[in-house]
């Protein structure tokens, strides 16, 4: 279905962009993974989606809480790969405190990554888009772009200005061929959660185990995690023609969250 696309996910080193990456790739898409980690796992990562699913794969190590290198990871898929016709925003960061007590680091960085990121791929990705008159623009948001919860000030408005750059994108974008869209998980059993679920041990005195049982039970009410596996399922679903006419949409994957 995408032989012949190129696709550039931020922050495929783990987690739900690598597993995104792994799902476009089983379509035939060149791959151009970003993200941190040691050289050595990030070239099995590479090598492995070559070797797998029998497409070009590179790494660029661009850090998305810079605009230039965000934009620069675009140019760089369009020298080496040819294009860049699937964009997934996927690169994010956590971190929770108090407003008041809210490292102002933090949010810079939060902002930078989880949001500014989007603005600078899209706006150096989108011109070739639109001449090829093909493009997909999957922004991984979260349940956080919809609804708030505490503690997460920076991440919860982050991710709801995420959601608005998608729909702005969308009507922007409209009739060209591209679209636009976020992807809104609930809780994912990645290491972004970890420490969230590390501090709810300690605090609660409780087991690993019954750490996540509690996240769960608080929000999510199928109670069991999201996977990435889904997240790759739902992103390669918005690479598809059947999804050609949905654009500008905040698509929940969150066991039930926000239908509370
Ligand atoms: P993760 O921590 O497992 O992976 C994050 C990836 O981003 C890694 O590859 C990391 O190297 C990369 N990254 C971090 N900072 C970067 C930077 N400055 N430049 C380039 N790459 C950088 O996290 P994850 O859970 O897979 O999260 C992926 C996305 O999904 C994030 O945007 C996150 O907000 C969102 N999300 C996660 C959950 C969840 O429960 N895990 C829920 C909703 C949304």
């Amino acid at each position: 279905m995408l032989k012949g696309k190129v696709a550039v996910v931020t922050g495929s080193t783990g987690g739900i962009g690598l597993a995104i990456a792994r799902a476009l790739a089983g379509q035939g898409a060149d791959i151009v993974l970003n993200g941190f980690g040691e050289v050595l796992e990030i070239e099995r990562l590479r090598a492995g989606i070559e070797r797998d699913f029998s497409v070009r794969a590179r790494y660029v190590p661009a850090d998305m809480s810079r605009g230039d290198e965000a934009a620069g990871l675009v140019r760089e898929a369009e020298s080496t790969l040819g294009t860049c016709d699937i964009l997934v925003n996927n690169a994010g960061i956590q971190h929770t405190a108090p407003i008041e007590a809210f490292p102002v680091e933090r949010w810079d960085a939060i902002m930078a990554i989880n949001l500014s990121q989007s603005f600078h791929t899209v706006r150096a990705a989108i011109p070739g888009m639109y001449r090829r008159g093909w493009g997909r623009i999957v922004n991984i948001a979260s349940v956080h772009g919809r609804v708030a919860s505490v503690n997460k000030a920076a991440y919860v408005a982050a991710k709801h200005g995420l959601v608005g750059l998608t729909k702005a994108v969308a009507l922007e974008a409209a009739g060209r061929g591209v679209t636009s869209n976020a992807i809104c998980p609930g809780w994912v059993l990645t290491p972004l959660i970890r420490k969230q679920i590390d501090i709810r041990a300690q605090e609660r005195g409780i087991p690993d185990v019954e750490a996540q049982a509690d996240l769960l039970a608080e929000k999510q009410p199928s109670k069991q995690f999201v996977t990435v596996e889904q997240i790759g399922g739902l992103a390669l679903f918005l690479c598809s023609p059947a999804a050609d006419q949905i654009t500008g949409q905040e698509l929940g994957i969150d066991g039930g969250w926000t239908a509370q």
